[in-house]
């Protein structure tokens, strides 16, 4: 079966001309897991020339330079109780067991050595007195273990695997945009798509693609993310060309958003790191009440990211909301110099805002931050699609219904090297099928037909607009509370949408318009995956609450997968969730738990 056959099958009028490039390995995607792989796959002997690593930004500009607080792994810096199976499981615990238990394991047991080797490739950790990676706490930890570079812990991670690549003289691509992905029998044969700088039409003929191109949370109307980043095109990508996606409908909304109607529209979800609550800080309403004494007495602001956002939602809902919408989060209480030690980008962020943080509050209120859905695939990051990987942000299994601060830079590094690993593998044991090159460039030829017929093209409606649509409907139908009545408007104003975007106004292909005009149809997949998903799922269990199921319901530990039929068609189905290990399991029965009030 042939999944990934476009619906129309148009072949061109006249001759496209278009670059070939001839690959081992095409890396999509330049974040920490991406350079991650690549830097594995080289280091395990792969030829720097047979990999390709692309972006459509420039070198150095991924969305991972926005993570801030932290990176999680149990070195046990400050408690030395702490170990990676309790790691493993505060994370299933915070993923209401709706993870993957076994690539769980992955993670924790491995973050603690990839910390330390990323500390001697030269990442700038904050440190502790004796000089070691000091350690923060952070929501519904147990213990201390995000290790954090102040507050800018993606850039400088970011940075230092950008230099470990460029030691390893990892060739980089950037700014083009990978529209398609191609497969046939079930075997990926590449990937389409254009350079932003000039228009000309890319083909990518490689045996192996690995996907790395971050998540989905920007279609949402009040987000952390950039605009233009996290526009769901790597689940749509691999969807599209035969991936299964699933818990997609659990999306995190992060407590702390800035207000825009008190900061400027430009900030609005932009994110106050959580690492100001995991420093001491306090949320209060607009009546002086510290609210989380009422939702979360022994938890309190370090409660699951899930309840506190629905606690501070609440206060809004109650009147007892700032008169621009948000609640105070203070940590005045706290010295000058130890707010502008830990959390440096925060305070000159509001202190250029006219905020001193040091002696007032500011004012926050949830945004859609991180979507624990995704692709879905193996232990060593490989999808149902010989040769197709996902990985990142861009992946699945990890973070089940809630994901922990900390976990996702982790789930970047550990997955970026286990699939640089299996990469490396697989090409080294020439186990690489022979791929039918007169279906590539079919594929091909048909693709760049309908990217040349959208190029230019006079419709009526607005590509970016419509991208806002789909946002205000995801905003409104599936944010922090959602009811089946909501989710069925949401479906019925997505197929409008559907339509709408059959009529698109877009400029030529280095406009931003023709780059929105694609992000339109990944948003639309991703949202009719989230949609469907939300409506399947009757019952309440970490960032998914339903007012019409407000309670946890044991037989929907499973996960729901979206799988694209023969006909293009979306169909849902359900699958249960492993087993932990027996070492994590004992770590779950000794339930460890962070109790707040020691910290004060
Ligand atoms: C404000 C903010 C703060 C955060 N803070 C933390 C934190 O403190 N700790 C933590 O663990 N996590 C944090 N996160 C989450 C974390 O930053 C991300 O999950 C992680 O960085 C994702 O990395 P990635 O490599 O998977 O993807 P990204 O860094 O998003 O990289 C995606 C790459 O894919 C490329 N790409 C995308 N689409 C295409 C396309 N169509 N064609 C070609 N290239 C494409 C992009 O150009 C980019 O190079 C935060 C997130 C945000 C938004």
């Amino acid at each position: 079966m042939d999944r990934s056959q476009e619906t129309a099958g148009r072949e061109p009028q006249e001759p496209l001309e278009y670059q070939t490039v001839d690959l081992g390995v095409l890396v999509v995607g330049a974040g920490a897991a991406g350079a991650r792989a690549a830097i594995e796959m080289v280091e395990q002997g792969v030829d720097p020339e047979e990999v390709l690593v692309i972006g459509k930004r420039s070198h150095g500009d991924a969305h991972t330079t926005w993570a801030r607080g932290g990176i999680n792994g149990a070195l046990g810096t400050q408690d030395p109780e702490d170990d990676w199976t309790i790691h493993a499981a505060d994370t299933l615990k915070e993923g209401h067991f709706l993870n993957d238990p076994e690539k769980v394991e992955r993670v924790t047991k491995e973050m603690p050595g990839l910390l330390r080797e990323l500390d001697a490739w030269g990442m700038d950790f904050s440190r502790t007195e004796d000089g070691d990676i000091d350690q923060r706490y952070f929501g519904a930890q147990s213990f201390r273990r995000t290790a954090f570079a102040g507050d800018h812990t993606g850039e400088s991670l970011l940075d230092t695997l950008v230099e470990k690549a460029q030691s390893l003289s990892i060739p980089y691509r950037e700014n083009v945009f990978v529209s398609r992905l191609f497969s046939a029998g079930d075997r990926i044969l590449g990937a389409a798509g254009y350079d932003m700088d000039t228009g000309e039409f890319v083909l990518f003929e490689a045996d192996v693609v690995v996907l790395a191109a971050g998540g989905y949370t920007s279609l949402y109307e009040r987000h952390s993310s950039r605009d233009d980043e996290n526009t769901g095109d790597g689940p749509a990508l691999a969807y599209l060309a035969g991936a299964d996606l699933f818990d997609m409908e659990f999306v995190q909304f992060h407590p702390t958003g800035m207000v825009g109607d008190r900061y400027g529209d430009q900030w609005d979800g932009r994110l106050v790191t959580e690492a100001v609550r995991g420093e001491g800080g306090r949320l209060y309403n607009s009546e002086g009440e510290r609210f989380m004494e009422e939702y979360s007495p022994d938890q309190m602001e370090l409660d699951a990211r899930d309840v506190v956002a629905r606690a501070i939602a609440s206060e809004i809902d109650a009147d007892r909301g700032t008169e621009n919408g948000g609640v105070y989060l203070d940590i005045a209480h706290r010295d000058r110099d130890f707010i502008k030690e830990r959390l440096p980008r925060m305070y000159e962020r509001f202190a250029e805002l006219g905020v001193d943080m040091a002696t007032e509050p500011v004012e926050v209120a949830p945004t859609a931050h991180y979507g624990m859905g995704g692709v879905a695939v193996d232990k060593a990051g490989e999808t149902d699609v010989d040769g197709l990987y996902a990985i990142g942000e861009t992946m699945a299994g990890v973070h089940g219904a809630n994901r922990l601060g900390g976990n996702s830079l982790a789930e970047t590094i550990a997955f970026g090297k286990h699939t640089g690993v299996a990469v490396a593998e697989r090409l080294g044991a020439g186990a690489v099928p022979a791929v039918d090159d007169g279906t590539r460039q079919t594929r091909a030829r048909q693709h760049f037909a309908d990217l040349a017929a959208l190029t230019n093209s006079d419709g009526t409606h607005d590509p970016r607009d419509l991208l806002d649509d789909v946002r205000s409907l995801l905003w409104e139908t599936t944010g922090i509370r959602r009811s089946g009545d909501d989710i069925d408007r949401g479906l019925a104003e997505l197929r409008e949408l559907r339509q709408a975007a059959d009529d698109l106004a877009v400029g030529d292909r280095t406009s931003e318009s023709f780059e929105y005009a694609l992000d339109v149809g990944f948003a639309l997949v991703v949202a009719e995956t989230i949609l469907r998903g939300a409506r399947k799922r009757t019952e309440s269990r970490g960032a998914h609450y339903r007012t019409d199921h407000t309670e946890l319901d044991q037989s929907w530990q499973r996960n729901i997968y979206a799988a694209r039929d023969s006909v293009g068609a979306m169909r849902l189905r359900t699958e249960p969730v492993g087993t932990p290990s027996e070492a994590v399991q004992d770590a779950l029965d000794a339930d460890h738990e962070l109790d707040y009030h020691q910290l004060e």
